[in-house]
């Protein structure tokens, strides 16, 4: 009797083939470990390069991950074999507390478990035509990605006639460091986060309401609206002037006087506050809730936590 020294002298190819049309196809992190364990055949079983171009594109919409915003102009040049294989699994290791392998897995199992039709063979083109704008419909309900409750930005713009690419505006808050470093925290360097839906089912039309504007916020992509979508339409709105009402209105929902204690100046505040990135120096977005849902969209709402504290000592007229 010949000697069995791998687990293909006891497995069969069609075996393996059989296993793999059981794993349901959003299940990316198993599938990239299916496809990683047998390395003489499991290319093979996902077909020629074309097949598993369609494979990995297939995989990652029904894992919950779209395209980054500066993809939507040139989709046909996407390979999500690529995304998968150079940015997703390059990532898993990722050390921020939602991020990473971690996420990966939420955001499959999200769309497993909220998604109560077969999405099995669907691309990404249909994805849209089976899954209905309103989430109660095929659905389970929604669930809002938990990496949006760790959205920041920078205190500051880099400076006056100094031009900043947004791309470098926007990072991931990290709770595990006390003093937060943006330049190496962006989204951009974090694929996993940037490319993952907001919610599960995913959304084309997100308002987006707690920042105390006039109307929500809203944030559109036709191919499902992203971490990075309601990451940008914030950035968008960092410099906004705030008025009075609306500064009171934040500030009153927010417990400020465990940020501006009594001694604060009333009027040094006011000029600390001008802008919805000044009022982000002191508090962060700590998550993002879903609210309701209606035809204009999928209504969310930011919730605020206190990061700083004022300094009622500080010299000049700004804490
Ligand atoms: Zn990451």
């Amino acid at each position: 009797m010949p000697v069995r020294n791998t687990i293909l002298d006891l497995f069969p190819v069609e075996l393996l083939a059989m296993i793999k049309e059981y794993i349901p196809q959003g299940q990316l992190m198993t599938h990239i470990n299916f496809y990683l364990s047998f390395p003489p055949v499991t290319p093979s079983l996902y077909g020629n390069d074309e097949q598993q171009e369609l494979f990995w594109e297939k995989a990652c919409a029904q894992a919950g991950l779209g395209y980054r915003q500066r993809e939507l102009n040139n989709m046909q040049q996407v390979s999500w074999r690529r995304v998968v294989w150079e940015e997703i699994v390059n990532h898993l290791e990722c050390d921020h507390v939602e991020c990473g392998q971690g996420l990966l897995q939420f955001v499959s199992d999200a769309m497993e478990s909220q998604i109560t039709i077969d999405l099995n063979d669907c691309t990404r083109t249909d994805f849209f035509s089976v899954i209905p704008d309103s989430p109660d419909k095929f659905s389970n309900g929604t669930i809002v990605n938990p990496v949006l409750g760790f959205i920041h930005f920078p205190d500051k713009l880099p400076g006056i006639n100094v031009f900043q690419f947004f791309e470098r505006d926007m990072y991931l808050y990290d709770p595990k460091k006390k003093v937060q470093d943006p330049a190496r925290q962006l989204l951009d360097l974090h694929p996993i986060a940037a490319r993952s839906w907001a919610t599960f089912p995913p959304s084309r039309r997100v308002l987006l309401s707690g920042t105390y504007h006039n109307q929500p916020l809203v944030v559109e992509n036709v191919f499902g609206v992203t971490v990075w979508d309601v990451h940008l339409t914030l950035q968008r709105m960092l410099e906004d002037e705030l008025s009075a009402k609306q500064l009171q209105q934040l500030l009153d929902g927010n417990d400020y006087r465990s940020v501006f204690p009594p001694e604060c100046d009333f009027l040094t505040l006011m000029g600390s506050l001008t802008t919805l990135r000044q009022f982000l120096t002191f508090y962060r977005i700590k998550e993002i809730e879903f609210v309701d849902w209606d035809v204009s969209g999928l209504h969310l709402c930011c919730n605020f936590e206190p990061i700083r504290k004022a300094n009622p000592k500080t010299k000049g007229y700004i804490y």
